[in-house]
């Protein structure tokens, strides 16, 4: 496998004072209305998955400029506000923040112009298990778990570490609670596991879940990415239409997988069972995308792989007057909001010879 050498970029963006603070949905200058926040909670990890992380020598954010909860939740609240309706708890590992059910209460609690925020989490199940009825109860309305084998000694390797049982037992847990719909993500990889995607889709299908194949996009931040090691949205449907017939599911507006239903195939609950393919790399969604994201040090991005960054800790962070203090930090962390979304590119351009990996790797973004 060759490794393609990326040039690496991060720019912070200089907001001007006299920017525009606007009003109404969060509408980028190319018509996308944004309704979706990732929120990254740290960019630490029980795992060190190869495509997401080095296995030694990462560079971690400093713990001084992770936001604190008090300072998510403000950036929650003004961006519910201006009319996100989901947030999504991401990573690094969501689970390995102390205070991840209070996180997630505080979130859940947000209501903006359309009622209250629907509150999801992507995860790779460590610790799921344990924390799923307090998270439950907590608010959490979805859940994402990632798996990309069910070989244990090849989840160790794909992974450097031996925790296939504990993801194993978060799935099930999933799988027993009422959180719907349920989805399981798998990075599609040559020679790593694309023997075993329809082995996978059995296992979602078995455990009430729904699949989604993730083409593996230049986010690692050991920066190996290789376009010969992807497996495409062509050899995803390929090896499942070998097994099944897959019928397109229409309506898909401004979400990342394009879904089809395994024709025959039911799941437990009694529920037509289907599958999703995300195919970013080669046939990318950006024309109706409606994410924007927040790294667990306080970036806004409105592109994985932007490499534009708006800083909100200067603002979160700065000595606050008596006075108007809460109104005024809002209203700035709005503007820069609305700064973000208008600085959003048409598309991320990665099949351009002039791409630009970003500095930050997968789970220093928020996936
Ligand atoms: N740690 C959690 C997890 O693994 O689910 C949440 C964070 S992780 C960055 C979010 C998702 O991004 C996971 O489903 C993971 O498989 C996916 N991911 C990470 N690096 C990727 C890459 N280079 N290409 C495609 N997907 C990637
Ligand atoms: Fe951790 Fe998720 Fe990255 Fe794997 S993909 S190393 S589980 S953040």
């Amino acid at each position: 496998m060759v490794a393609v050498p990326l040039v690496l970029a991060r720019r912070p963006v200089e907001v001007p004072e006299d920017a525009p603070a606007g009003t109404g949905p969060l509408v980028d200058t190319h018509g996308r209305v944004h309704r979706d926040l990732r929120v990254s909670l740290t960019d630490r990890c029980s795992l060190r998955c190869t495509y997401c992380m080095p296995e030694q020598g990462n560079e971690w954010l400093a713990r001084t400029s992770i936001l604190t909860l008090d300072e998510i939740e403000r950036v929650a609240r003004v961006a519910a506000a201006a009319g996100i309706t989901t947030f999504r708890l991401t990573g690094g590992e969501p689970l390995l923040r102390a205070d991840i059910v209070d996180v997630v209460r505080r979130l859940a609690a947000i209501s903006g112009p359309d009622g209250p925020v629907e509150l999801a989490m992507t995860t790779n199940g460590i610790r799921l298990a344990e924390l799923l009825p307090a998270l439950a109860d907590a608010g959490l309305r979805r859940l994402n778990i990632s798996i990309d084998t069910l070989r244990r000694d090849r989840f160790r390797e794909l992974t450097r570490r031996d925790r296939l049982p504990d993801v194993l037992d978060g799935i099930a847990a999933a799988a027993a609670s009422r959180l719907r719909p349920l989805k399981l993500n798998t990075v599609a990889m040559r020679g790593v596991n694309d023997d075993e995607l329809v082995e996978l889709v059995d296992f979602a299908v078995g455990h009430g879940a729904e699949l989604r194949f993730i083409e593996q996009m230049p986010l690692d931040a050991g920066h190996t990415w290789s376009r010969d090691a992807m497996v495409t949205r062509a050899g995803i449907l390929d090896a499942l239409a070998a097994r099944w017939r897959l019928v397109p599911l229409p309506g898909r507006g401004g979400a990342p997988a394009e879904r089809f239903v395994l024709d025959g195939v039911v799941l437990p609950s009694g529920q037509p069972a289907a599958v999703g393919v995300i195919a970013s790399v080669t046939a990318p969604f950006c024309g109706a995308c409606d994410r924007l994201r927040l790294t667990a040090d306080g970036q806004l991005r409105n592109c994985l792989f932007s490499t534009m960054e708006y800083d909100l800790l200067p603002a979160l962070r700065q000595a606050q007057g008596p006075g108007q203090e809460g109104a005024v930090l809002d209203a700035e962390i709005e503007r820069m909001l609305r700064a973000c979304v208008r600085g959003k590119l048409p598309g991320h351009a990665i099949d351009d010879p002039s791409f630009l990996q970003p500095t930050r790797g997968m789970n220093a973004i928020g996936g």
